[in-house]
């Protein structure tokens, strides 16, 4: 479908703004933060129409006469202010722009009631394709980084975090899979109804639906003690696949709750779609893989406990602009050397020594603190923002680099960061110049020497 073409008309005020993360153009706003989504969808999954409702509680941060949404590939049909006004829109580059009956003071608290509807599709970019996604039979929401406005209209800045409800209707016999906790689920003769709240903060991006013939099974809690209820939603077929290939989840959990403090959310699944996908997706306490992922070799474990690691780096805390993507790439790269070591399969030691020799041999023009977009999911992203992980833990020690760790994530559990933030905590915590460690591996081309003890 054509959404601009066949967008409702309105006037076009003058406050579409500026981008506040130069990674996205287009995307997000400072002139308000929403700090809750209600998200109201009905879906058919045999003809992938939705039909939506999201109410979003939000303040204004700046003086603004209009409320601009970021909305791809649907139709907005009606917004309405405090849940009754009718208010003027217009859609346009992505764009819902709503129109203040008379302009918003700064700190002004606002409930805007968008009613829309169409075929969602992912988003094309530089990243692939991202968002809303039918698989054979069922759907896939992969929202990193900006794919969240292909399904619900909202403001895509990583720094925006906001509590969701999750209310989906959709045929029976399939599972619907949220964020957050199940509520209820309501079968009726041929639709049924899952709703789910979200109650820690969450950036848009990392909100998702997932819709399969999935029955949910429990991960075996007895032998690890388990912090925390861990689970895989899969579809029968595939069930003894998937918890042969998740039986060292609940190791990795007790390994990372131990290493980087606890876990940061009431639960953990694992979707396991029937497709193959090409990489593993994150999501607030989700992860989807494909049955491609499910075996014991190194190369799948390794992606099981990333993605588990990233509820620390990235969904708990969420970089505030995605130039700082390392600090959720390079951590959960450092994650899988952890787990390398714990499971015996390389130490931590090697790890860093082959990537560092990897790194050495291969091109030197990337800031891994500032990559751009375009290379925001370079694997030397990756690797060398592990090594500078790595870094201060050889400066500092074991015992204050886990430290750090933990302060880390207990201070700026389930807000957001920036690298300003990690420097300050390791030179707040320790006797170690974080600024001086760190800029040679963050914002200088040369590979620094391999870090040692
Ligand atoms: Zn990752």
């Amino acid at each position: 479908m054509s959404s601009s073409a066949s967008a409702a008309r309105g006037t076009t005020p003058a406050a579409a703004g500026t981008s506040p993360d130069p990674y996205l153009p287009g995307a997000g706003t400072h002139a308000f933060r929403v700090e809750r989504y209600e998200l109201d969808l009905d879906y058919r999954v045999a003809s992938n129409r939705l039909s939506g409702k999201a109410v979003l509680h939000g303040v204004t941060c700046a003086p603004t006469s209009a409320i601009v949404l970021d909305l791809v590939g649907l139709r907005a049909t009606k917004v309405l202010l405090d849940g009754r006004k009718p208010l003027r829109f217009s859609q346009r580059a992505g764009q819902l722009v709503v129109t203040a009956p008379r302009p918003f003071e700064p700190e002004q608290p606002f409930t805007l009631e968008v009613r829309y509807e169409g075929s969602p599709r992912p988003r094309r970019g530089p990243w692939g394709e991202v968002g809303w996604e039918e698989l054979t039979d069922g759907v896939l929401v992969a929202g990193q980084p900006n794919g969240a406005p292909s399904w619900f209209p909202c403001n895509d800045r990583s720094g925006d975090k906001a509590s969701y409800r999750f209310t989906v209707t959709t045929e029976a016999n399939y599972r619907v899979v949220c964020n957050g906790v199940l509520q209820s689920h309501t079968p009726r003769a041929s639709r049924e109804t899952w709703v789910y709240e979200q109650s820690e903060p969450m950036a848009a991006y990392l909100a998702t639906v997932q819709i399969g013939r999935y029955a949910l099974l429990a991960l075996d809690s007895g032998r690890h003690g388990m912090p925390v209820p861990q689970s895989v939603a899969v579809s029968p077929a595939l069930a003894e696949r998937a918890i042969a290939g998740l039986a060292w989840q609940p190791a990795m959990m007790r390994t990372f709750s131990s290493c980087f403090g606890p876990y940061p959310f009431p639960g953990y699944t694992v979707v396991v779609t029937d497709d193959e996908l090409e990489i593993p997706l994150e999501a607030q306490s989700l992860a989807i893989l494909g049955p491609n992922h499910l075996d014991l070799e190194w190369e799948s474990q390794r992606l099981i406990a990333h993605e588990l690691s990233h509820q620390w780096f990235g969904n708990s805390l969420t970089a505030a602009g995605w130039q700082d993507i390392w600090l959720h790439e390079g951590f959960a790269c450092y994650a899988e050397w952890i787990w390398s070591e714990e499971a015996g399969v390389m130490s931590v030691a090697e790890r860093a020594a082959a990537a560092w020799r990897r790194l050495a041999s291969e091109d030197q023009d990337i800031l891994v603190g500032d990559p751009g977009p375009e290379r925001m999911f370079d694997d030397r992203v990756y690797k060398r923002g592990a090594l500078a992980v790595h870094a201060v833990r050889m400066a500092v020690g074991d015992l204050a680099f886990f430290a750090v760790l933990q302060e880390w994530t207990a201070g700026h559990r389930h807000g957001s960061v920036t690298t300003q933030d990690f420097i300050v905590a390791v030179s707040g915590a320790t006797a170690v110049d974080a600024e001086t460690l760190l800029h040679p591996w963050l914002y200088e081309e040369p590979l620094p020497p391999l870090p040692l003890a």
